[in-house]
């Protein structure tokens, strides 16, 4: 695996004759939920690059840009051992040249969820995305569905400007006890480490209900997440949804045949996590 630092020097790798490159986006910090990525990539794609950029633009001014885990060497043993050919760590001035003065805004599927609480946060992953993109020139781009709402807004940006690149979406790779991987995990104490499975269960248990009634209205589910969540002292709550997969809006009533987005974000002291399920189109059941 080659590690490299300059959209220069990444162009001089891009294989020869690769005839699909796959990228892995990443913040570094790397977990089993990244590496699922990277080993789907492998199994797709002649050659897979990852980038490990901590992008200071998709952090609001109060959020946790300085302290955001860092481990290159770490990282670079991960990747190299789940079969990465190329590991893009670019520096900040590789990203954002002196003279960058463009933005790439999603409008509508940005305005709800973490769009709504943290203003500027997909401005800055689309805009990032669309400069991953560009300099690498993947066939397909891999993301978690640990981040939903990313994903709609990443196949959005791709559908409305004709972008040639194929958007995989992979599931969610959990702990043991439910809880989904996320870098932000290691700034939990072990008191809030061991109340954390609780997100998990709250989202199983509003999908348990969904499959009990299929059509049936969406805010009991949101209570249900709301009442489970609360169980827990140390978890605070920041919001509750039940929305359509596709557009995010909230949703009245269910519709099976649609099926819904059920996520939630929530404050474990200083560590904010998000999480979600779906309920899957037809008879419900989440994954
Ligand atoms: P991040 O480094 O947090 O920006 O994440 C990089 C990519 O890994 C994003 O596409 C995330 O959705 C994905 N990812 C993060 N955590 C997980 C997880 N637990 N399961 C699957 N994908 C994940």
């Amino acid at each position: 695996m080659e590690l490299v630092r300059t959209r220069a020097e990444l162009a001089g790798l891009r294989a020869v004759g690769a005839t699909t490159v796959g990228l892995v986006p990443t913040m570094g910090a790397l977990h089993e939920g990244h590496l699922s990525l990277v080993r789907r990539a492998r199994a797709e794609c002649d050659q897979v690059i990852v980038s490990v950029f901590v992008n200071p633009a998709q952090f609001g001014p109060e959020e946790d840009f300085a302290a955001y885990p860092r481990d290159l060497p770490g990282d670079a043993e991960l990747l190299a051992a789940a079969g990465a050919d190329v590991l893009w760590a670019p520096t900040e001035s590789d990203i954002y040249p002196p003279g960058f003065a463009t933005h790439v805004v999603v409008d509508t599927v940005t305005d709800v969820l973490e769009g709504a609480r943290r203003p500027g946060h997909f401005a800055g992953v689309t805009t990032v995305v669309a400069v991953l993109f560009g300099v690498t020139r993947p066939t397909r781009a891999y993301f978690g569905q640990k981040d939903a709402q990313q994903t709609v807004v990443i196949r959005r940006m791709v559908d409305d400007l004709a972008l040639p690149v194929q958007v995989v979406v992979c599931p969610t790779v959990r702990e043991a006890d439910g809880l989904a991987m996320s870098s932000r995990n290691a700034y939990l104490t072990p008191e809030e480490r061991a109340a954390a499975p609780v997100l998990h269960r709250a989202l199983l248990a509003a999908v348990q209900a969904a499959g009990a009634d299929p059509a049936g209205d969406a805010e009991p589910l949101r209570q249900l997440v709301r009442r489970t969540v609360a169980t827990e002292p140390l978890v605070e709550l920041d919001y509750a949804s039940v929305a359509d997969p596709g557009s995010l809006v909230e949703l009245t009533t269910l519709d099976p045949a649609r099926g819904a987005l059920v996520s939630l974000a929530a404050r474990l002291g200083h560590t904010r996590l998000i999480d979600n399920v779906l309920v899957e189109p037809g008879p419900g059941s989440g994954r």
